[in-house]
């Protein structure tokens, strides 16, 4: 059992093992099941994920309020006429981030994880790197393992609920789930992957939870995108050697206190923030009158 960054890495020392190992034998006595039955629990859960982050790729896809939609396709056409300013790999991982959340959108399959909303994240970041660096399906699921640790954790000291911590609980979460396990299949130390961890969760720290029209479209969708990219730099400097100087579970534990202290409006009620722009405004009225709005 752990509860905080400091007991896994302390049981990786001792067993001289990476996160992924640790969480699997957690899973296996909490779920009483063997290593093989987790992962292959783990593998179903990888095809869904797998298939959301690829099918608004292949095929627009617009949310059931209108609201959002067919910017999966964009971001990977873009991406293969080769001009792009952050590069190939960060702008795969953005495609497939945004395709996830807008089959979430559209009431089609995917994987919370964390959440529904934050869904994109973490699947775009592991399947990006596994693409990148020619791992396999056994690879990902570690990589699952590692991110779900992380948000164990989170989950078990603050919360990964947007109507409780806002966003930076979120896709905040789902970014620094997601570091850790990009620096798990680098191939770097259990210290980096909670280093990246901490960086992803800092740099949204108070990032508000203001879904226009309380619908998991704006801003949540390109929030998954940003979520993804941070992802990735934070594993990066990580794997650079760059160190948090706030160690995660600190993070976590500001996280927490600061969406104890965020307002009501900025946690998922959709009374403040994006959602009470004029242009917020202006989108719930017209999908009360049920008149869909195109847009993106
Ligand atoms: S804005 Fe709110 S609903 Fe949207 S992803 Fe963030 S936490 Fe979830």
């Amino acid at each position: 059992m752990y509860n905080k960054a400091t007991e896994i890495i302390e049981q990786t020392k001792k067993e001289n093992c990476r996160i992924s190992d640790i969480v699997l034998k957690n899973e296996c006595k909490l779920e009483e099941a063997s290593e093989q039955q987790i992962r292959d629990r783990i593998r179903k859960v990888l095809r869904v994920m797998q298939e959301a982050s690829e099918s608004a790729v292949k095929k627009e896809t617009t949310s059931i309020s209108g609201l959002i939609g067919g910017n999966a396709v964009k971001a990977d056409k873009y991406r293969a006429a080769g001009n792009t300013v952050c590069g190939d790999t960060v702008n795969k991982a953005m495609a497939r981030a945004i395709s996830s959340s807008e089959v979430n959108a559209s009431m089609g399959r995917i994987a919370a994880m964390p959440t529904a909303g934050s869904n994109g994240i973490v699947p775009a970041a592991i399947i990006t790197a596994a693409e990148k660096l020619g791992l396999g399906e056994e690879d990902m699921i570690d990589a699952l393992l590692t991110a779900s640790g992380v948000g164990q954790i989170i989950k078990k000291n603050a919360t990964l609920s947007g109507a409780e911590g806002g966003c930076q609980a979120e896709c905040g979460a789902a970014a620094a789930m997601a570091a850790a396990a990009i620096v798990e299949m680098y191939g770097g130390t259990p210290e980096m992957a909670f280093h990246a961890a901490a960086i992803a969760l800092k740099s949204v720290l108070g990032l508000v939870c203001d879904p226009v029209a309380g619908l998991v479209d704006v801003p949540c969708s390109k929030r998954n995108a940003s979520g993804v990219v941070n992802a990735m730099a934070s594993a990066d400097m990580a794997l650079a050697g760059i160190t948090s100087v706030i160690p995660f579970d600190e993070v976590v534990d500001a996280m927490y206190k600061i969406g104890k202290v965020m307002p009501a409006a900025l946690k998922e009620t959709a009374l403040g923030g994006l959602a009470a722009t004029p242009t917020g405004q202006a989108i719930k009225c017209r999908l009360a009158g049920n008149n869909p709005v195109t847009n993106h």
